[in-house]
């Protein structure tokens, strides 16, 4: 028996309204257009499309899975980020508009040569330089090699392999790397205080590792790991861009950089709490 594709799409959506998701209309139709291989578009023409495939249970599980507040990303197995579609799944934090912000804003201090991408995670600050650097090559760092594992298969799908080293580690010391070498460190490390972490919105409390988003008491635990190797490894004139958590942080970042390295930049987000933080 088939069903108009507008009926579906509203029984879905009815479904997902009672359990708080955000979105119910876009992550209805992402996960139609998902597993129907069509454009969000195509289904908003397509109304009365008498739909009967065998996906209807994959569907039908998928809205399931999202009522339980897992992320729509881990369902689909995928997120866009830069213009690519990467994999992601439990064990890596999917990629957030803020991150390609500091894409963007590390790329316009970087021409090419050689940068560390300090929890890689998905890979996904990673593959967006080498996309936009032919010239660069990197080391992409994570301390979980669930992670490690998710970021080689999106270097790997996306070609990169050959202008990446993965390396895996929790201190940045370990990294292979001569001192006084790098012209570039990017990094998005865990940044949330550890008594902010449960009561962050469900998707991500229940579902997205904790390694990725816990930064320590005050959550600058990693930063404090960061910024004095990152004073060793940059050739004279490198650039450190790393992304945080917001105007609490702004202040105690500035004051631990090591002298020497002297402020470029903080840059706000969308909304306006300040995001990204630049020294050379
Ligand atoms: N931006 C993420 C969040 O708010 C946190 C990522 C991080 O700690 N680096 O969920």
């Amino acid at each position: 028996m088939s069903l108009p594709l507008k009926d579906l799409r509203r029984l879905f959506i009815a479904d997902l309204s009672e359990t708080g998701v955000d979105n119910p209309d876009l992550d209805v139709d992402l996960i139609l257009s998902h597993f129907m291989g069509v454009s969000r578009s195509w289904i908003h023409c397509h109304g009365e499309f008498p739909f009967e495939g065998a996906t209807l249970d994959l569907m039908k599980e998928a809205v399931f899975r999202r009522k339980g507040r897992e992320p729509l990303h881990y369902i689909l197995g995928s997120c866009p980020f830069w213009g690519k579609t990467l994999s992601v799944r439990s064990g890596t934090l999917i990629p957030r508009p803020e991150t390609e912000f500091l894409v963007e804003v590390a790329l316009n201090y970087f021409d090419g040569g050689t940068f560390v991408d300090w929890g890689t995670g998905s890979g996904c600050i990673t593959c967006a330089i080498l996309s936009d650097r032919p010239d660069a090559s990197c080391i992409a760092v994570d301390s979980e090699a669930s992670a490690i594992e998710v970021a080689y298969g999106n270097l790997r799908r996306e070609g990169f392999l050959n202008r990446c080293l993965l390396w895996h580690g929790s201190t940045p010391e370990s990294i292979p790397v001569a001192s006084g070498t790098v012209d570039l460190i990017v990094s998005n490390p865990p940044y949330i205080p550890s008594e902010d972490v449960p009561s962050l919105m469900p998707e991500v409390a229940r579902y997205e590792p904790r390694s990725a988003l816990d930064g320590g008491r005050d959550g600058l635990d990693p930063y404090r790991m960061l910024l004095p190797w990152a004073k060793r490894t940059l050739r004279p004139g490198g650039l450190l861009w790393v992304e945080f958590g917001g105007a609490d942080q702004v202040r105690p970042l500035e004051e631990m950089a090591p002298s020497g390295m002297s402020l470029l930049e903080v840059r706000n987000d969308l909304s306006g709490i300040p995001r990204l933080m630049g020294w050379r």
